[in-house]
């Protein structure tokens, strides 16, 4: 046993299936354990009013493979638009091809394939369940001149609610399948005997409790949230990133884990993180304004740093495949900040969420050289590169926001597409910082979230989910995929626990 003293406790509560944490790979690894009739013990360490981790601050996006939309229209929310949208299909081929060109070939083969060839039964599984998923239309389509809708970029679904939505109806499940969710129970170790992990000890409101259970499922998140741990893996500067989600989520089942033999998986040194709105007072964690605090129109305009510089492609891909890597690039910058840039012919294509949160940090001017001032950017170098930047867009290529145009703006670095000119006042301004969601280093496991240890054998009774479970993601990451893998893999688990 790894609680310290080599044996279990005497009289302690024995359940079928320990859950740790409340997440969405926790609860869905919960279900899948309670509807084969499993006694199901969920623990979270939050409390209840600051419950459902990561998951409850995203948008609900979810990356699943689909044959078109008449593959989703039988389970997805009804909507007026759906006869007038077209929704591309998005083989488990591509969504492989996706996960191995962002993260350079290092996606671990077999838990991709599991995770593409499943995405969509397991969505539709939890909708059978009672979990509510629609088009998302504001995120990931645009409206074309004659009403019509065109969906991009490979991301189509999203929880009804986005992730608050999806942490209701995950908690409205678990009650219905008379799961045992108890909050402000922060695990503390495992319990092993004789090799199998047959338990786990976790503080409670009142006071440590050892469980016993046949089959442990960690689902405990990452270790994005402890700056110094941060520090020691990914580098120098990254205590100094944004917490976007649950504070939570420092690492300590990874931890446990590994003290019980269990093999590193995946990416220790890189994190998914973005840009992420750089004065707000409170952007760190924030409940209410949660993934509003996010910057995502970024491919339309130039980002420049407090020199006044372009340092990155703004366009290289869709949105969905470089977001996830460029939150590294504004860390790196002087400050860790640099500003959006958008003209008013661009400014009403911003996503609406994003940009017009309230208390936003925006700056807005008549004049180039006044919104250099405002932003505290020299005035000359800021006009010089936005000068230089028009000069070089080949305007032969029209602009479609739908489709990689291949409107290319051939100055350095280049911006390969949706090169606009910034020409028309108001200009406008958006300071960001890097903001990390979540590390992509973690835990060792088969395809069924079996943890396996240094020499590759299981370690018994014991399985992993979600952002605990490394080797899916490496540098960079297809937008969704994170709330997709924790589903396959939640109830992968659930299904053997
Ligand atoms: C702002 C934001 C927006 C995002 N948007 C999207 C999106 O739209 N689509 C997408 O696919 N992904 C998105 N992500 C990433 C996504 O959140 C994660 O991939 C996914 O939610 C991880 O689910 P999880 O269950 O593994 O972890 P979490 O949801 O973080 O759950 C882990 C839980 O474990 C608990 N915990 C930690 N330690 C302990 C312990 N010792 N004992 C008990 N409990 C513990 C935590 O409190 C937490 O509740 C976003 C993330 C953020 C932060």
């Amino acid at each position: 046993m790894s609680n310290g003293n080599g044996s279990a406790p005497q009289g302690m509560e024995a359940v079928d299936v320990v859950v740790v944490g409340g997440g969405n790979a926790g609860f869905t690894a919960a279900h899948a354990a309670a509807v084969r009739g499993r006694k199901v013990v969920l623990l979270e360490k939050g409390s209840e009013d600051l419950a459902g981790g990561n998951s409850f601050y995203t948008a609900g996006a979810t990356r699943i493979a689909h044959s078109g939309l008449s593959d989703l229209v039988d389970w997805v929310e009804p909507d007026e638009r759906h006869g007038r949208t077209e929704v591309p299909p998005y083989s488990a081929e591509e969504y492989a091809a996706d996960l191995a060109k962002v993260t350079e070939g290092r996606n671990d083969p077999e838990l991709t394939k599991v995770l593409v060839e499943e995405s969509q039964p397991t969505l539709r599984w939890l909708n059978s369940l009672g979990l509510k998923y629609r088009l998302m239309y504001e995120r990931q389509a645009f409206e074309r001149p004659d009403g019509s809708y065109l969906f991009w970029g490979g991301l189509h679904v999203g929880n009804v609610g986005g992730g608050e939505g999806l942490m209701e109806d995950h908690t409205r499940v678990a009650a219905e399948l008379g799961i045992d969710v108890r909050y402000s129970h922060a695990a503390k170790g495992l319990i092993v005997e004789d090799g199998r992990v047959v338990g786990i000890v976790t503080d409670s409101p009142s006071g440590e409790l050892s469980l016993r259970a046949e089959s442990v499922i960690l689902t405990a998140g990452g270790f994005e949230s402890d700056p110094q741990l941060r520090r020691e893996h990914l580098g120098e500067g990254w205590e100094n990133a944004k917490v976007r989600g649950t504070p939570n989520n420092t690492g300590d089942m990874i931890a446990a884990a590994l003290k019980i033999g269990a093999a590193r998986g995946g990416d220790w040194g890189t994190c998914h993180s973005v840009q992420w709105d750089a004065f707000t007072a409170t952007n760190e964690s924030n409940r209410e304004l949660t993934n509003r605090l996010t910057r995502q129109s970024y491919p339309f305009g130039i980002i420049v740093n407090t020199n006044g510089e372009r340092f990155l492609d703004e366009g290289a891909d869709f949105r969905n495949y470089t977001y996830a890597k460029y939150g590294k690039e504004i860390l790196k910058q002087p400050g860790s900040v640099a500003y959006q840039i958008f003209d008013a012919t661009l400014r009403p294509m911003l996503r609406t969420e994003e940009y017009d949160m309230p208390g936003i940090s925006e700056e807005v001017a008549g004049t180039l050289e006044e919104l250099a001032a405002k932003i505290g950017v020299d005035p000359e170098k800021l006009s010089k590169t936005v000068t230089d930047f028009n000069n070089s867009i080949d305007r032969s290529i029209a602009f479609d926001p739908n489709i990689k145009d291949g409107r290319s703006a051939a100055t350095q670095p280049v911006k390969s597409n949706w090169a606009a000119p910034i020409e028309t006042g108001p200009f406008y301004a958006y300071g960001v910082t890097c903001g990390i969601t979540f590390t992509f280093g973690g835990i060792k496991s088969d395809t069924h979230g079996r943890v396996l240890d240094g020499q590759g054998k299981h370690i018994q009774g014991l399985y992993v989910a979600g952002e605990m479970l490394g080797g899916l993601f490496s540098a960079n990451y297809p937008g969704g995929s994170g709330l997709a893998a924790g589903c396959v893999f939640g109830r992968r688990a659930g299904t053997l626990a």
